[in-house]
């Protein structure tokens, strides 16, 4: 029997009230390894550009890659499109599902490409379409079939460079809406065991767990770390205090940066491309209302505002103590220019670089007695209180405070994190090179 390889990306098949597209994955999973496929990959949890400004905030497409005989292909299609269709909110409006069937074993570099501007910009669906064409791929749009988009990009992100792991369980449909029931000692616990080769479990800061998101979605909880194997094992620690429906592991750019590129310029910052950008600091911070910081960087080339809102916790402290001068390499989305605010790069992450000098100018003291001495007024001179000397044609001092910041590396709040920031601990954890992917025994269930 000839064996072929299809990879199957789709994306935009949930809403704020209903779904997850990772859950139809989970469904897919159960009944594609029914038709006797081989997964040639975990199924592939794509974060895309978290900026955009019509998709929800977790904006995850996905891809299953699988081997297959022949005879069952146009099963394995329609599996995928009634499943699609079962499970997706195509009632809510803004949900625009899609589905692209990629077939062969390579991933052309166009498509990667494509991928790549998917994760950290704005492309469009015409794109999309001109590739599928030119690859002779599939597609199935539902709706204003945007969801190909995602689809093609889940396709094209083989994560050969950086990725991580994130195992997810799902609750039975009873539950949905309820609150979730996990014992939280037992993810603590957990953390403790696994760190650091699992992330954002819970936020240090606040003390609280992170795992179980809240909202109507099907997801109990779901555990990131470095490999299927300590995810897993992260998973069997944890004490689910309702029913587990299912779970499977996905293989996944979370907590990469991935959707964070570098420019040299600040004149070459756009709205909705998350960015890295170096720059000096032009304004002091600035508190507005609820408790968020701004500021704003230049180079030779531009001046850009940058804000640190309350959830960053942290990161905000750091912003506020900021100073004109410093040198520093800020992280984040980019916000478009509105009536009331200019471009604006929404914080995740700050590097202080260099910093400036903290100078104060103070009285001068006495060289009499020592003691500091009082301004008489404006260009008066100053008097000796303790022994009434007075001083005519002196200024104000300068004297070095001590900077109550340090060089090096602020990220934002765990429980503010974007799913594909990276977090602290897996600062010195990134994989790279060649990838091979062997699949471990148990890596979903049913
Ligand atoms: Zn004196």
């Amino acid at each position: 029997m000839n064996r072929q390889i299809i990879h199957i990306g789709f994306d935009d098949t949930d809403s704020i009230r209903k779904g997850c597209t990772t859950y139809i994955a989970a469904i897919l999973v159960e009944k594609l390894q029914k038709l006797n496929v081989n997964f040639i990959d975990y199924p592939n949890l794509i974060r895309l550009n978290p900026n955009v400004p019509w998709k929800t905030r977790g904006n995850g497409a996905l891809c299953i890659r699988i081997q297959y005989n022949e005879n069952v292909e146009e099963e394995i299609k329609e599996t995928t499109i009634s499943t699609v269709e079962e499970n997706a909110d195509l009632e809510f409006k803004g949900t625009d599902p899609g589905i692209v069937f990629f077939k062969g074993i390579r991933i052309p570099k166009e498509v990667k490409n494509f991928a790549r501007n998917t994760i950290t910009g704005i492309v469009s669906l015409k794109e999309a379409l001109k590739l599928l064409k030119k690859f002779g791929a599939e597609a199935v749009g539902f709706k204003k079939d945007r969801g190909i988009i995602g689809g093609l990009a889940a396709v094209g992100e083989t994560l050969s460079g950086d990725y991580t792991y994130e195992i997810l369980a799902y609750r039975v449909p009873e539950n949905y809406g309820s609150k979730r029931k996990v014992d939280s000692a037992s993810i603590f616990e957990m953390d403790k065991a696994t760190a650091p080769y699992t992330f954002n479990n819970v936020d240090q800061e606040k003390r609280r767990v992170i795992i179980t998101p809240r909202g109507p979605d099907p997801i109990l909880f779901g555990i990131r770390g470095e490999t299927a194997e300590i995810v897993k094992k992260a998973f069997d620690m944890v004490k689910p205090l309702e029913p587990v429906e299912r779970w499977v592991i996905f293989r996944t750019n979370q907590g990469t940066d991935a959707h964070l590129k570098g420019v040299e310029k600040l004149n070459e910052i756009k709205p909705y491309h998350p960015v890295v950008a170096k720059g000096t600091v032009a304004t002091n911070p600035n508190i507005i209302p609820r408790r968020h910081v701004i500021f704003s960087i230049k180079d030779e080339s531009a001046q850009v505002d940058c804000a640190a809102y309350e959830p960053t916790g942290g990161l905000r402290h750091v912003a506020m103590k900021l100073l004109v001068g410093d040198y520093i390499e800020v992280y984040g989305g980019v916000r478009a220019p509105s009536a009331k605010n200019p471009l604006t790069i929404n914080l995740e992450k700050i590097r202080l670089l260099k910093l400036a000098p903290k100078i104060v100018y103070k009285n001068p003291v006495c060289v009499k007695c020592g003691k500091r001495l009082k301004s008489m007024g404006k260009n008066k001179g100053f008097r000796c209180e303790k022994c009434g000397s007075r001083y005519a044609n002196i200024g104000k001092v300068e004297v070095k405070m001590k900077r109550e910041v340090k060089r090096g590396l602020y990220i934002t709040s765990t429980r503010s994190q974007r799913h594909l920031t990276k977090p602290f601990r897996r600062y010195g954890m990134e994989k790279r090179g060649k990838t091979i992917v062997k699949l471990i025994e148990g890596w979903h269930f049913p």
